[in-house]
Formats: C-alpha cells, sequence, structure tokens
C-alpha cells in the first residue's frame, strides 16, 4: 500500500481506505517473487493489461516470453497467460519468473487442456485443484467464471452470438451436460479459500459478456452481473480482494450506462473490462475500435482496461500488434483519466504543450507515450544531406514558412514591441 501511494502520488490514508472499502485492490502473490504493487481503482490512474498465451496452433513458449518482454517495455500494467496449448505449466512458471507485472489466469483453461478439450470429463474437484496449484505458484490474480448459473444459459443461447467467453462457454457445456450447477458458485467458500490463504485476487469473470452490438446490454448480462455483485459482497467477507470483468461488445452510447450499472451493482468494485469494442465492422483495425469504448470506459467507471489487438477476431497477435494493442489502450487509459480530472492527469500533456511553442525536441519525446516511435518518426522526414537547414523551429508538416505554431510567436512578439512602443 505505501509502494502504490508512493507511484500514484496520493496519501497512504487514502490508499488504505480505498482497499479497506473494496473499491481499489492491489494484485499482489506474496508466492511471486519478483512482482511489484499495481493499484487498480478510480483513485488512481487507470491500468492497462495485456493478454498474452500461447494456442494449440500457434506460437511456442519462447514467442509468448518475447512477447511479455515486448508487453512490458511497452508499458503494460498487468498481464495475463492465456494459453491454452502447449506445457502451460512451464510457460506459466517462466512467465511468473520474468514478470515484475502482476500476471493473472484463468485455470479452467489448464484444466481444460490437461483433459485434452474434454469439457463434460472435468471434475470440479480437479478444476478446484488446479487454482490451488496455480495460487502457490504465484499467481496474481485469476479470472474465474463463476456468476453464470445455469438458468442464464437459455438466455444466454437466444442471443445471436450466444456465449463468446472461452471460459463462459466452458462453465455453460458442462453444466448442461451434467443438469447441474456451476461449481465454482456452489463451492465458492473452498474457492475463496484457497485465494485467501495466498492473498491471490479474484476478477471475476464475465462469461455472458456481448460478443456483438446487437447482443449488449440484454437479459442475460445483467443477470450474470447480480450474481457477480452478489459473489463481491461474499469476497469482501471473506477478506479476498476482488474486481469483476466487463464487457465486451457495446455500442458507444450504452457504455456509460454500463459503467455506472456495474458500480452499483457491484458496490464500487474495480471494473476490468475488454474494450468496450464499439461497432462489429473493423477487424484488423480493433485496437482503434476498442480504445474507442476503452476511453468512453475509463472516463465512465472502469479502472483496468484489457487491451485488444489488430489481431482480434483474426488471430493470435506477433509482437508489433501486441505494441499497437498497448499503444492503443495507454492512450485510452490516459485519455479517460485526464477527461474524468483525475488529479494530475493533464500534467505532462500541458508539458508536452509547453515543448512544442519552445520547439523543445527532446523535450517532447520525454512526454511522449512512445518516445522511441516518435522520435524516429520526427527523424524519417528531416532534411538528410549534409549542411541542408536543420532548424528545429519547425517540422515537415507545415514547413518553416507556414509553421502556424513559429507565426504565433512572430505575433506575440509584434504585439509586445508595439505594446512597449506605446508605452514610450
Ligand atoms: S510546422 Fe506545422 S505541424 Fe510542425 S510544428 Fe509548425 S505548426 Fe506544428
Amino acid at each position: 500500500m505505501k509502494a502504490v501511494a508512493s507511484e500514484e502520488g496520493i496519501s497512504e490514508s487514502e490508499v488504505l481506505s480505498e482497499i479497506a472499502s473494496g473499491r481499489m485492490v492491489i494484485p499482489l502473490n506474496p508466492a511471486h517473487d519478483t512482482v511489484r504493487a499495481v493499484g487498480v481503482g478510480r483513485a488512481v490512474r487507470t491500468k492497462v493489461n495485456a493478454n498474452l498465451g500461447r494456442s494449440p496452433t500457434n506460437s511456442g513458449e519462447a514467442d509468448e516470453l518475447d512477447k511479455l518482454s515486448c508487453a512490458l517495455k511497452h508499458g503494460a500494467d498487468f498481464v495475463m497467460d492465456l494459453s491454452v496449448g502447449g506445457d502451460i505449466s512451464a510457460i506459466r512458471r517462466r512467465m511468473i519468473d520474468a514478470s515484475p507485472a502482476p500476471l493473472g489466469t484463468v485455470p479452467v483453461y489448464e484444466t481444460i487442456a490437461l483433459l485434452d478439450g474434454d469439457v463434460p470429463s472435468m471434475d470440479p474437484s480437479f478444476l478446484i485443484d488446479v487454482v490451488r496449484r496455480q495460487a502457490e505458484e504465484g499467481v496474481d490474480f485469476m479470472t474465474l467464471h463463476a456468476g453464470l448459473l445455469s438458468k442464464h444459459v437459455d438466455l444466454a443461447l437466444k442471443r445471436k452470438m450466444g456465449i463468446v467467453s472461452r471460459g463462459g462457454s466452458i462453465m455453460a457445456e458442462w453444466m448442461k451436460k451434467h443438469g447441474r450447477e456451476n461449481p465454482l458458485y456452489e463451492r465458492w467458500d473452498e474457492v475463496m479459500d484457497i485465494l485467501a490463504e495466498h492473498d491471490v485476487t479474484v476478477s471475476l469473470g464475465d462469461g455472458l459478456r456481448p460478443g456483438c452490438l446487437a447482443d449488449a446490454s440484454d437479459a442475460a448480462q445483467f443477470a450474470e452481473l447480480d450474481v457477480l455483485g452478489e459473489l463481491v459482497e461474499r469476497c469482501r467477507k471473506r477478506g479476498v480482494q476482488v474486481m469483476v470483468e466487463g464487457p465486451g461488445h457495446v455500442p458507444f452510447d450504452q457504455i456509460k450506462a454500463n459503467m455506472e450499472r456495474e458500480q452499483a451493482v457491484c458496490a464500487g468494485a474495480p471494473f476490468y473490462v475488454l474494450g468496450p469494442v464499439v461497432t462489429d465492422i473493423a477487424p484488423a483495425y480493433d485496437h482503434i475500435v476498442a480504445a474507442i469504448g476503452a476511453t468512453a470506459a475509463a472516463t465512465y467507471g472502469a479502472s483496468l482496461l484489457c487491451y485488444v489487438t489488430p489481431a482480434e477476431h483474426l488471430g493470435l497477435p506477433d509482437m508489433e500488434e501486441v505494441r499497437q494493442g498497448l499503444a492503443a489502450f495507454r492512450i485510452a487509459a490516459h485519455a479517460g483519466d485526464v477527461a474524468r480530472g483525475l488529479k494530475g492527469a493533464r500534467d505532462i500533456d500541458d508539458r508536452m504543450s509547453d515543448a512544442r511553442v519552445r520547439f523543445d525536441w527532446d523535450a517532447q519525446f520525454d512526454c511522449a507515450l512512445d518516445p522511441d516511435a516518435a522520435r524516429a518518426r520526427w527523424l524519417r522526414t528531416r532534411p538528410a544531406e549534409e549542411g541542408a537547414c536543420h532548424d528545429d523551429d519547425h517540422c515537415s508538416m507545415c514547413g518553416k514558412a507556414f509553421c502556424a505554431v513559429r507565426t504565433s510567436k512572430r505575433i506575440r512578439r509584434l504585439m509586445e514591441e508595439s505594446a512597449a512602443a506605446d508605452g514610450k
């Protein structure tokens, strides 16, 4: 809590009070030796998570570790290992060792991978064993789809897209096959005992998040949210830190109401959103689509944004797509913080503006969200020949004669001279 207070520039007593109320969480498993403390909540900067992990058909362990380095370099506050292929346990352990950022998982993925994808054969005790083992290994936060109940599945299947959450679809298939209730919900006290013992934060999964605009804000989504609100209360009583996951695909005009509803139903628990994606028609540009939604989400109630990359809906992201996803979402998080008036959030924008007026390029790159990209782009259109004009008081966008910032300075000087002359 002291580290978070110092990092965020707020008082220790404010952090203490936010943690005590459950409006802030610090996902940090003491078994994760190298982890740093990162606060998630409305009192602090909006954070960004990068999803990584092997698929059964693409990428190897080394690729995902390279993507982890890339994600950390480009500002991921949190990472999740969502591996569903290869030796999941081995890659998770290596990612925990390599990541100072808190690391999250979805334990049901490893459970089903160990059963070769045979969902109906899952023994609930085996799932709980996987939760325990991952907690012992140092996983800082876990997505558990405990709020999707048997009665919700019928509602979800009336939708255009049905269930689009991997974890949600697994739990739904298991419940329908066995005619039983969600085992995580039924055995929630047992799960909380494990989480409490290892100080693991739970991220309540939204198994019924809408997968298209047509399904947004429907009965299935909000029925599950009500159960998540109940589980939040139980976690708080048990002393387990809890955050809540949210949509999904949501039209822009519905985002504010969605954020406010979660905050009300879940008593201010930090909201962790995927996107939201605000239109369904832009594959290859979904990082932009989702960053638009994420900016609104951060403005109106979300505390943690799960990045979306250009590969969303198309394939497993590569390293360049991880970088692009993080750039888009760090912009969204910061723009949301500025818009909601978070204390000090706009200071760096003001420093950037001052540096622009001074044509202090180094200072501009220092303020830039991606300094390397900004500097490289600036250098690309500076005159290359030896002896060419290298004046730094304009850029190639308008050129020296048409540079409005330069002209404004001349006007200002003119007015100062004229005022001085009048004074005489
Ligand atoms: S040349 Fe144009 S874009 Fe570049 S600094 Fe001047 S006004 Fe701005």
